[in-house]
């Protein structure tokens, strides 16, 4: 029996996506040779990258407007390192909203000053700083547009004239935002993009050649731009499967309908989180991410009974993370309305037996 898919990464991906992605790894559309056995050079794959890119661009809406979409490898923790090592000349701010914010920060200083803008450390990360200042003597302004582990998400863009950098690992292509605000988007794939192996970047051509220092080959943006994501070897299955999933994006009406389903599915979670006399949300109301829901038991020892009724229901991954503890439902694009549905069940079973 297939489970519930609660999981917050590598994550749950649509059924055609599967389907598709596992027929291709014995036959790629009847060439009579696996996607996974053929060149990255061949007609076949260079197809496969291109449209791979024209998807990230097209569902961006950044056609036309001197970006370029490139498939990385390293996951977005090589991100971390790789904007500062091409883009860091100076200084910049970063906004620290939870984990994966201070390994950005951690990489970022090995390449130079790095002021931390605003944080939400002093409570444990469960809000978005608002209202942060931005001096525009910066190289640019890092933020973590949503913090998996904490249930956070920014439901606004900071105000800046410098270029402002996301680490969007989690909530890419999850609901309609301006990305032309952005000068830098980078996520890892395996959320709510496709399986690991493979990162996306979409980065503003006026972001090559920024800074004095040598960038090697490996970790250079104009490098993967010039040779179109093929400098070397890359993902080949994580792409094709990303690139089925951003048609799969488009194919249910792109970012406003699987915005507008993510909005639904995010009301009746935390609906019920604040209805049941069980739970308490972990993150702060209004900065509560539509991609992770994070919240915990009231009294934790009652623990093993709500572990026992989802588990038996057939649902996987809804543990949270231990710098939160209690629960963490990813309700990433792919997962359907009667998952969330099921658990809202269990909570309720749960409360109902007293
Ligand atoms: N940023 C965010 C927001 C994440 O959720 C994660 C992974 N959980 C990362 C960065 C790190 O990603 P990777 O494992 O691809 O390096």
């Amino acid at each position: 029996m297939k489970k519930h898919n609660f999981s917050a990464g590598p994550a749950i991906l649509a059924p055609e996506v599967l389907n598709k992605a596992s027929s291709a790894v014995i036959d790629l559309d009847g060439i009579g040779l696996s996607l996974i056995e053929i060149s990255h050079r061949s007609k076949e794959f260079i197809a496969i990258m291109d449209e791979a890119c024209q998807l990230a661009l097209e569902l961006s809406s950044l056609e036309g407007k001197g970006y370029k979409a490139l498939f990385l490898q390293g996951g977005a923790s090589m991100q971390f390192l790789m904007t500062a090592y091409n883009l860091l000349e100076n200084k910049a701010g970063y906004i620290n909203t939870g984990t994966w914010s201070v390994k950005a920060i951690k990489e970022a200083k090995l390449l130079g000053e790095v002021i931390e803008l605003a944080s939400s450390k002093d409570q444990n990360f469960n809000y978005i700083p608002k209202n942060v200042a931005i001096n525009d003597n910066l190289d640019y302004v890092h933020i973590t547009t949503n913090n998996t582990i904490f249930g956070t998400q920014f439901k606004f863009l900071p105000e800046t004239s410098v270029p402002l950098v996301a680490d969007m690992s989690s909530d890419i292509f999850s609901r309609t935002l301006d990305y032309s605000k952005f000068s830098l988007v980078y996520a890892g794939a395996q959320k709510n993009l496709g399986p690991a192996g493979a990162t996306l970047v979409l980065i503003k051509e006026t972001l090559f050649d920024v800074v004095s220092r040598q960038i090697p080959s490996m970790l250079n943006y104009k490098i993967y731009a010039e040779k179109d994501s093929m400098f070397n070897t890359p993902p080949v299955f994580a792409v094709y499967a990303t690139m089925l999933n951003m048609r799969w994006i488009k194919a249910q009406g792109g970012l406003s309908a699987v915005g507008d389903k993510n909005s639904i599915k995010a009301n009746m979670i935390y609906s019920e989180i604040d209805r049941n006399s069980k739970f308490k949300g972990f993150a702060s109301i209004e900065d509560r991410s539509e991609m992770n829901a994070t919240f915990n038991l009231i009294n934790e020892e009652e623990g093993i009974v709500f572990d026992s009724l989802w588990q038996s229901a057939g649902i996987s991954g809804l543990k949270g993370h231990r710098s939160v503890g209690g629960y963490r439902a990813s309700i990433y694009n792919a997962l359907p309305l009667d998952s969330i549905e099921l658990l809202i069940d269990c909570m309720q079973a749960f409360e109902n037996k007293g």
